[in-house]
Protein backbone atom coordinates (compact mmCIF):
# COMPACT_ATOMS: atom_id res chain seq x y z
CA UNK A 1 0.00 0.00 0.00
CA UNK A 2 1.52 3.74 -0.76
CA UNK A 3 0.82 6.35 1.81
CA UNK A 4 -0.34 9.86 1.03
CA UNK A 5 2.49 12.52 1.73
CA UNK A 6 0.65 13.77 5.14
CA UNK A 7 0.96 9.99 6.44
CA UNK A 8 4.72 9.29 5.11
CA UNK A 9 5.18 12.85 6.97
CA UNK A 10 3.50 11.27 10.21
CA UNK A 11 5.16 8.14 9.83
CA UNK A 12 8.82 10.12 9.79
CA UNK A 13 8.09 12.45 12.61
CA UNK A 14 6.87 9.23 14.68
CA UNK A 15 10.52 7.77 13.66
CA UNK A 16 12.58 11.73 14.64
CA UNK A 17 13.02 11.95 11.00
CA UNK A 18 13.05 16.29 11.00
CA UNK A 19 9.82 17.24 8.98
CA UNK A 20 7.94 20.58 9.20
CA UNK A 21 4.23 20.62 10.41
CA UNK A 22 1.48 19.73 8.21
CA UNK A 23 -1.94 19.92 8.36
CA UNK A 24 -5.02 18.12 6.09
CA UNK A 25 -7.30 20.00 4.37
CA UNK A 26 -10.31 18.86 2.56
CA UNK A 27 -12.26 22.28 2.02
CA UNK A 28 -10.89 25.44 1.63
CA UNK A 29 -11.94 27.14 4.53
CA UNK A 30 -10.00 24.68 6.02
CA UNK A 31 -7.24 25.23 4.16
CA UNK A 32 -7.56 28.81 5.66
CA UNK A 33 -7.53 27.88 9.35
CA UNK A 34 -4.63 25.48 9.20
CA UNK A 35 -2.79 28.39 7.60
CA UNK A 36 -3.67 30.80 10.21
CA UNK A 37 -2.28 28.16 12.46
CA UNK A 38 0.41 27.07 11.44
CA UNK A 39 1.44 31.22 10.70
CA UNK A 40 3.70 32.81 7.95
CA UNK A 41 4.52 31.71 4.79
CA UNK A 42 2.51 27.91 3.90
CA UNK A 43 2.74 25.55 0.96
CA UNK A 44 -0.51 23.86 -0.07
CA UNK A 45 0.38 20.35 -1.82
CA UNK A 46 -2.45 18.30 -3.12
CA UNK A 47 -2.56 15.01 -1.90
CA UNK A 48 -2.41 12.25 -4.44
CA UNK A 49 -0.30 9.04 -4.75
CA UNK A 50 1.20 9.96 -8.07
CA UNK A 51 4.61 12.08 -8.22
CA UNK A 52 5.00 15.06 -9.90
CA UNK A 53 2.75 17.25 -8.49
CA UNK A 54 4.80 20.09 -8.60
CA UNK A 55 5.13 20.43 -12.17
CA UNK A 56 1.16 19.55 -12.46
CA UNK A 57 0.11 22.71 -10.63
CA UNK A 58 -0.50 20.70 -6.99
CA UNK A 59 1.99 22.32 -4.88
CA UNK A 60 1.77 26.32 -4.21
CA UNK A 61 3.04 28.78 -1.82
CA UNK A 62 0.67 30.77 0.22
CA UNK A 63 1.92 33.82 2.64
CA UNK A 64 -1.39 34.48 3.82
CA UNK A 65 -4.75 32.45 5.01
CA UNK A 66 -6.72 33.85 2.03
CA UNK A 67 -4.18 33.06 -0.09
CA UNK A 68 -3.91 29.38 1.40
CA UNK A 69 -7.81 28.99 1.04
CA UNK A 70 -7.92 30.30 -2.72
CA UNK A 71 -4.95 27.71 -4.03
CA UNK A 72 -6.54 25.18 -2.07
CA UNK A 73 -9.99 25.52 -4.00
CA UNK A 74 -7.50 25.86 -7.13
CA UNK A 75 -6.14 22.20 -5.86
CA UNK A 76 -8.98 20.60 -4.19
CA UNK A 77 -11.05 18.82 -7.33
CA UNK A 78 -7.68 18.43 -9.82
CA UNK A 79 -7.24 16.17 -11.75
CA UNK A 80 -3.37 14.87 -11.25
CA UNK A 81 -2.44 12.48 -13.71
CA UNK A 82 -5.70 10.71 -13.00
CA UNK A 83 -6.04 11.22 -9.80
CA UNK A 84 -8.47 13.64 -8.32
CA UNK A 85 -7.17 15.61 -5.44
CA UNK A 86 -9.95 15.58 -2.23
CA UNK A 87 -7.69 16.54 -0.10
CA UNK A 88 -4.74 19.08 0.34
CA UNK A 89 -1.80 19.02 3.32
CA UNK A 90 -0.92 22.46 4.07
CA UNK A 91 2.34 22.94 5.65
CA UNK A 92 4.97 25.24 7.03
CA UNK A 93 7.12 27.08 4.37
CA UNK A 94 10.44 26.20 4.22
CA UNK A 95 13.60 28.72 3.33
CA UNK A 96 14.98 25.85 0.56
CA UNK A 97 18.95 26.56 0.02
CA UNK A 98 19.48 23.02 -1.60
CA UNK A 99 17.53 20.21 -3.08
CA UNK A 100 18.79 16.78 -2.51
CA UNK A 101 17.34 12.81 -3.38
CA UNK A 102 17.04 10.03 -1.22
CA UNK A 103 15.52 6.30 -1.02
CA UNK A 104 15.92 3.06 0.20
CA UNK A 105 13.77 0.10 -1.49
CA UNK A 106 13.72 -3.46 -1.41
CA UNK A 107 15.53 -4.73 -4.26
CA UNK A 108 13.80 -7.82 -5.41
CA UNK A 109 15.92 -8.94 -8.02
CA UNK A 110 19.09 -9.06 -6.04
CA UNK A 111 17.41 -9.85 -2.40
CA UNK A 112 18.81 -6.53 -0.70
CA UNK A 113 17.99 -3.36 -0.24
CA UNK A 114 19.25 -0.39 -2.39
CA UNK A 115 19.92 2.62 -1.14
CA UNK A 116 19.86 5.83 -3.64
CA UNK A 117 21.19 9.09 -3.49
CA UNK A 118 21.93 12.38 -5.07
CA UNK A 119 22.86 16.03 -4.38
CA UNK A 120 20.52 16.86 -7.41
CA UNK A 121 17.09 16.16 -6.04
CA UNK A 122 13.94 17.87 -6.38
CA UNK A 123 13.99 16.72 -9.87
CA UNK A 124 12.29 14.08 -11.18
CA UNK A 125 14.81 10.65 -10.00
CA UNK A 126 14.48 8.70 -13.62
CA UNK A 127 15.16 11.54 -15.94
CA UNK A 128 18.58 12.29 -13.53
CA UNK A 129 19.56 8.74 -13.44
CA UNK A 130 19.09 8.34 -17.23
CA UNK A 131 20.56 12.05 -17.82
CA UNK A 132 23.32 11.71 -15.45
CA UNK A 133 23.52 8.66 -13.85
CA UNK A 134 26.76 9.65 -12.39
CA UNK A 135 25.15 12.19 -9.90
CA UNK A 136 22.91 9.26 -8.64
CA UNK A 137 25.18 7.45 -5.81
CA UNK A 138 23.65 4.07 -5.37
CA UNK A 139 24.53 1.15 -2.66
CA UNK A 140 23.20 -2.51 -1.99
CA UNK A 141 22.67 -3.11 1.78
CA UNK A 142 22.60 -6.28 3.33
CA UNK A 143 19.25 -6.91 4.96
CA UNK A 144 20.76 -8.32 7.98
CA UNK A 145 22.40 -4.96 8.99
CA UNK A 146 20.23 -2.52 6.80
CA UNK A 147 20.74 0.96 6.64
CA UNK A 148 22.82 1.43 9.77
CA UNK A 149 25.48 3.83 10.91
CA UNK A 150 28.03 3.14 8.68
CA UNK A 151 26.30 2.65 5.98
CA UNK A 152 24.57 6.02 6.27
CA UNK A 153 28.26 7.30 6.81
CA UNK A 154 29.21 5.32 3.36
CA UNK A 155 26.59 6.96 1.48
CA UNK A 156 27.00 10.43 2.44
CA UNK A 157 30.76 10.18 1.88
CA UNK A 158 30.19 9.03 -1.96
CA UNK A 159 27.80 11.49 -2.54
CA UNK A 160 30.01 14.06 -1.32
CA UNK A 161 27.76 16.23 1.26
CA UNK A 162 29.40 18.99 2.60
CA UNK A 163 31.53 18.57 5.70
CA UNK A 164 29.21 21.14 7.74
CA UNK A 165 25.94 18.71 6.92
CA UNK A 166 27.66 15.28 6.70
CA UNK A 167 26.60 14.54 10.36
CA UNK A 168 23.49 16.01 10.27
CA UNK A 169 22.48 13.90 6.97
CA UNK A 170 24.15 10.91 8.34
CA UNK A 171 21.78 10.67 11.21
CA UNK A 172 18.84 11.72 9.23
CA UNK A 173 19.16 8.94 6.60
CA UNK A 174 19.86 6.39 9.81
CA UNK A 175 16.47 7.64 10.75
CA UNK A 176 14.51 7.27 7.27
CA UNK A 177 16.20 2.93 7.60
CA UNK A 178 14.33 2.78 10.76
CA UNK A 179 11.56 4.12 9.07
CA UNK A 180 12.01 1.38 6.18
CA UNK A 181 12.63 -1.22 8.45
CA UNK A 182 10.05 -0.86 11.46
CA UNK A 183 7.47 -0.13 9.47
CA UNK A 184 7.68 -2.70 7.04
CA UNK A 185 8.34 -0.24 4.23
CA UNK A 186 9.37 -1.80 0.46
CA UNK A 187 10.22 1.85 -0.34
CA UNK A 188 10.72 5.02 1.53
CA UNK A 189 11.90 7.94 -1.08
CA UNK A 190 12.74 11.95 0.20
CA UNK A 191 12.48 14.01 -2.54
CA UNK A 192 13.63 16.32 -1.80
CA UNK A 193 15.82 16.36 0.98
CA UNK A 194 16.35 20.28 1.87
CA UNK A 195 18.98 22.33 3.49
CA UNK A 196 17.38 25.09 4.64
CA UNK A 197 18.94 28.63 4.61
CA UNK A 198 20.01 28.14 8.58
CA UNK A 199 21.96 25.28 7.25
CA UNK A 200 19.06 22.58 9.00
CA UNK A 201 18.35 19.07 6.98
CA UNK A 202 14.48 18.17 6.65
CA UNK A 203 12.43 15.61 4.45
CA UNK A 204 10.00 17.79 2.71
CA UNK A 205 8.41 15.34 0.68
CA UNK A 206 7.83 11.84 1.43
CA UNK A 207 7.08 8.48 -0.56
CA UNK A 208 6.04 5.23 1.33
CA UNK A 209 4.95 2.13 0.27
CA UNK A 210 3.95 -0.55 3.05
CA UNK A 211 4.60 -4.24 2.59
CA UNK A 212 1.13 -5.64 2.73
CA UNK A 213 2.18 -8.88 3.14
CA UNK A 214 3.12 -7.52 6.90
CA UNK A 215 0.30 -5.45 8.17
CA UNK A 216 -0.53 -8.43 10.87
CA UNK A 217 2.21 -6.91 12.58
CA UNK A 218 0.76 -3.38 12.37
CA UNK A 219 -2.77 -4.10 13.62
CA UNK A 220 -3.82 0.40 13.76
CA UNK A 221 -2.50 0.35 9.81
CA UNK A 222 -6.02 -0.11 8.58
CA UNK A 223 -6.96 3.90 9.30
CA UNK A 224 -4.21 4.24 6.84
CA UNK A 225 -6.31 2.45 4.20
CA UNK A 226 -7.80 4.97 1.87
CA UNK A 227 -11.10 3.59 1.75
CA UNK A 228 -12.56 4.90 -1.12
CA UNK A 229 -9.39 4.05 -3.39
CA UNK A 230 -10.67 0.28 -2.93
CA UNK A 231 -13.44 -1.58 -4.46
CA UNK A 232 -16.20 -1.64 -1.98
CA UNK A 233 -16.73 -5.28 -2.36
CA UNK A 234 -13.12 -5.85 -2.35
CA UNK A 235 -13.38 -3.81 1.00
CA UNK A 236 -15.96 -6.05 2.44
CA UNK A 237 -14.20 -9.15 1.52
CA UNK A 238 -10.90 -7.75 3.44
CA UNK A 239 -13.03 -7.42 6.55
CA UNK A 240 -13.74 -11.09 6.13
CA UNK A 241 -10.10 -12.34 4.94
CA UNK A 242 -11.41 -13.14 1.70
CA UNK A 243 -8.98 -13.13 -1.37
CA UNK A 244 -11.04 -11.32 -3.74
CA UNK A 245 -10.74 -9.38 -6.31
CA UNK A 246 -13.23 -7.78 -8.45
CA UNK A 247 -13.08 -7.94 -12.18
CA UNK A 248 -15.79 -6.75 -15.16
CA UNK A 249 -18.19 -9.87 -15.79
CA UNK A 250 -21.09 -11.58 -15.14
CA UNK A 251 -19.77 -15.33 -13.45
CA UNK A 252 -18.74 -15.06 -10.41
CA UNK A 253 -16.11 -17.83 -9.75
CA UNK A 254 -15.32 -19.60 -6.02
CA UNK A 255 -12.57 -21.95 -6.66
CA UNK A 256 -9.95 -23.34 -3.74
CA UNK A 257 -5.90 -22.44 -4.47
CA UNK A 258 -5.09 -19.31 -6.38
CA UNK A 259 -4.00 -21.39 -9.35
CA UNK A 260 -7.08 -23.33 -9.96
CA UNK A 261 -9.01 -20.37 -9.40
CA UNK A 262 -6.61 -18.50 -12.62
CA UNK A 263 -7.34 -21.42 -14.87
CA UNK A 264 -11.10 -21.26 -13.89
CA UNK A 265 -10.72 -17.57 -15.27
CA UNK A 266 -9.35 -18.87 -18.30
CA UNK A 267 -12.25 -21.20 -19.01
CA UNK A 268 -14.41 -19.74 -18.14
CA UNK A 269 -13.76 -16.60 -20.76
CA UNK A 270 -12.57 -19.24 -23.32
CA UNK A 271 -16.25 -20.73 -23.03
CA UNK A 272 -18.25 -17.59 -23.18
CA UNK A 273 -15.69 -16.09 -26.11
CA UNK A 274 -18.47 -17.10 -28.66
CA UNK A 275 -21.69 -16.92 -26.74
CA UNK A 276 -23.77 -13.66 -27.24
CA UNK A 277 -23.16 -10.99 -24.95
CA UNK A 278 -19.66 -12.71 -24.66
CA UNK A 279 -19.68 -13.02 -20.94
CA UNK A 280 -16.78 -13.18 -18.90
CA UNK A 281 -15.68 -14.05 -15.12
CA UNK A 282 -16.87 -11.12 -13.04
CA UNK A 283 -14.39 -11.59 -9.99
CA UNK A 284 -11.49 -13.95 -8.46
CA UNK A 285 -12.09 -15.49 -5.11
CA UNK A 286 -10.10 -18.35 -3.73
CA UNK A 287 -11.10 -20.08 -0.86
CA UNK A 288 -8.14 -22.14 -0.10
CA UNK A 289 -7.63 -25.00 1.23
CA UNK A 290 -9.76 -26.18 4.73
CA UNK A 291 -12.68 -23.77 3.58
CA UNK A 292 -15.76 -23.57 5.83
CA UNK A 293 -18.98 -23.44 5.35
CA UNK A 294 -18.61 -20.15 6.54
CA UNK A 295 -16.25 -19.15 4.16
CA UNK A 296 -18.18 -20.50 1.33
CA UNK A 297 -21.07 -18.32 2.70
CA UNK A 298 -19.23 -15.11 2.90
CA UNK A 299 -17.92 -15.87 -0.37
CA UNK A 300 -21.29 -16.48 -1.97
CA UNK A 301 -22.55 -13.50 0.03
CA UNK A 302 -20.31 -11.11 -1.95
CA UNK A 303 -20.01 -12.93 -5.20
CA UNK A 304 -24.15 -12.21 -5.61
CA UNK A 305 -24.01 -8.73 -4.16
CA UNK A 306 -22.16 -7.68 -7.47
CA UNK A 307 -25.03 -6.60 -9.55
CA UNK A 308 -23.65 -7.69 -12.62
CA UNK A 309 -23.24 -11.31 -11.49
CA UNK A 310 -25.94 -13.58 -13.43
CA UNK A 311 -24.48 -16.94 -12.37
CA UNK A 312 -21.54 -18.34 -10.06
CA UNK A 313 -19.00 -21.19 -10.73
CA UNK A 314 -17.64 -22.85 -7.66
CA UNK A 315 -15.04 -24.92 -8.22
CA UNK A 316 -13.41 -27.07 -5.90
CA UNK A 317 -10.98 -29.94 -6.30
CA UNK A 318 -10.94 -31.58 -2.65
CA UNK A 319 -7.43 -31.83 -1.03
CA UNK A 320 -7.58 -31.36 2.57
CA UNK A 321 -11.04 -29.81 2.60
CA UNK A 322 -13.20 -33.52 1.40
CA UNK A 323 -16.07 -32.71 -0.91
CA UNK A 324 -18.37 -33.63 1.29
CA UNK A 325 -17.15 -30.45 3.38
CA UNK A 326 -17.55 -28.65 0.59
CA UNK A 327 -21.28 -29.61 -0.59
CA UNK A 328 -22.27 -28.89 3.50
CA UNK A 329 -20.83 -25.72 2.97
CA UNK A 330 -22.81 -24.83 -0.39
CA UNK A 331 -26.19 -26.44 1.42
CA UNK A 332 -24.34 -23.89 4.65
CA UNK A 333 -24.31 -20.96 2.92
CA UNK A 334 -27.50 -21.03 0.61
CA UNK A 335 -29.76 -21.59 4.45
CA UNK A 336 -27.77 -18.55 5.86
CA UNK A 337 -28.28 -16.42 2.36
CA UNK A 338 -32.16 -17.13 2.07
CA UNK A 339 -33.64 -15.16 -0.44
CA UNK A 340 -30.18 -13.29 -1.28
CA UNK A 341 -29.16 -16.11 -3.55
CA UNK A 342 -30.93 -15.53 -6.64
CA UNK A 343 -28.61 -16.63 -9.14
CA UNK A 344 -27.78 -20.54 -10.28
CA UNK A 345 -24.80 -22.08 -8.89
CA UNK A 346 -22.71 -24.44 -11.05
CA UNK A 347 -20.83 -26.42 -9.27
CA UNK A 348 -17.59 -28.76 -10.21
CA UNK A 349 -16.27 -31.08 -7.08
CA UNK A 350 -13.37 -33.50 -7.83
CA UNK A 351 -10.91 -34.98 -5.52
CA UNK A 352 -11.16 -36.30 -2.17
CA UNK A 353 -14.37 -37.94 -1.19
CA UNK A 354 -16.00 -36.61 -4.55
CA UNK A 355 -18.44 -39.40 -4.66
CA UNK A 356 -20.40 -38.21 -1.58
CA UNK A 357 -20.13 -34.84 -2.03
CA UNK A 358 -21.54 -34.96 -5.22
CA UNK A 359 -24.39 -37.71 -3.92
CA UNK A 360 -25.45 -35.19 -0.87
CA UNK A 361 -25.80 -32.03 -3.24
CA UNK A 362 -27.85 -34.45 -5.53
CA UNK A 363 -30.02 -35.54 -2.26
CA UNK A 364 -30.24 -32.09 -1.31
CA UNK A 365 -32.00 -30.80 -4.52
CA UNK A 366 -31.68 -26.90 -4.15
CA UNK A 367 -33.42 -25.62 -7.45
CA UNK A 368 -30.36 -22.88 -7.77
CA UNK A 369 -27.81 -26.03 -7.78
CA UNK A 370 -26.40 -27.82 -10.75
CA UNK A 371 -24.05 -30.19 -10.57
CA UNK A 372 -21.75 -31.09 -13.16
CA UNK A 373 -18.74 -32.84 -13.41
CA UNK A 374 -16.18 -31.78 -15.54
CA UNK A 375 -14.29 -28.03 -15.23
CA UNK A 376 -14.74 -27.54 -19.14
CA UNK A 377 -18.30 -28.65 -18.98
CA UNK A 378 -19.46 -26.48 -16.04
CA UNK A 379 -17.54 -23.48 -17.68
CA UNK A 380 -19.63 -23.62 -20.34
CA UNK A 381 -22.63 -23.81 -18.45
CA UNK A 382 -21.96 -21.75 -16.61
CA UNK A 383 -21.44 -19.22 -19.61
CA UNK A 384 -24.27 -20.11 -21.29
CA UNK A 385 -26.48 -19.42 -18.09
CA UNK A 386 -24.64 -16.23 -18.17
CA UNK A 387 -25.22 -15.36 -21.60
CA UNK A 388 -28.82 -16.36 -21.66
CA UNK A 389 -29.63 -13.95 -18.79
CA UNK A 390 -27.62 -11.07 -20.09
CA UNK A 391 -29.81 -11.64 -23.73
CA UNK A 392 -33.30 -12.00 -21.33
CA UNK A 393 -32.28 -8.22 -20.99
P1 LIG B 1 6.24 16.60 -6.07
O1 LIG B 1 6.32 17.54 -7.25
O2 LIG B 1 5.00 15.77 -6.13
O3 LIG B 1 7.45 15.77 -5.90
O4 LIG B 1 6.07 17.53 -4.77
P2 LIG B 1 7.16 18.13 -3.76
O5 LIG B 1 6.57 18.13 -2.41
O6 LIG B 1 8.46 17.43 -3.89
O7 LIG B 1 7.32 19.64 -4.20
C1 LIG B 1 7.86 19.99 -5.46
C2 LIG B 1 8.80 21.16 -5.32
O8 LIG B 1 8.13 22.27 -4.73
C3 LIG B 1 9.97 20.89 -4.40
O9 LIG B 1 11.02 20.24 -5.04
C4 LIG B 1 10.34 22.31 -3.99
O10 LIG B 1 11.19 22.90 -4.96
C5 LIG B 1 9.01 23.03 -3.99
N1 LIG B 1 8.55 23.18 -2.59
C6 LIG B 1 7.85 22.27 -1.86
N2 LIG B 1 7.65 22.70 -0.61
C7 LIG B 1 8.29 23.91 -0.52
C8 LIG B 1 8.44 24.88 0.51
O11 LIG B 1 8.02 24.73 1.64
N3 LIG B 1 9.14 26.01 0.22
C9 LIG B 1 9.64 26.23 -1.04
N4 LIG B 1 10.30 27.36 -1.26
N5 LIG B 1 9.51 25.35 -2.02
C10 LIG B 1 8.83 24.21 -1.80
MN1 LIG C 1 8.79 15.42 -4.50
Amino acid sequence: MDLFEYQARDLFEAHGVPVLRGIVARTAEEARAAAEELGGVVVVKAQVKVGGRGKAGGVKLAKSPDEAAQHARAILGMDIKGHLVEAVMVAEGADIAEEYYFSVLLDRANRNYLAMCSLEGGVEIEQLAEERPEALVKLSLDPRTGLDEAAASEIVEKVGFAEDIADQVTNVLVKLGDVYREADATLVEVNPLVKTGDGCIIALDGKVTLDDNADFRHPDRENLMDATAIDPLELRAREKDLNYVKLDGQVGVIGNGAGLVMSTLDVVAYAGEDLPGNPKPANFLDIGGGASAQVMADGLDIILSDPQVEVVFVNVFGGITACSEVAKGIREALKQLGNRASKPIVVRLDGNAVEVGRAMLEEYDHPLVKVVETMDEAARTAAELASAAMEGK
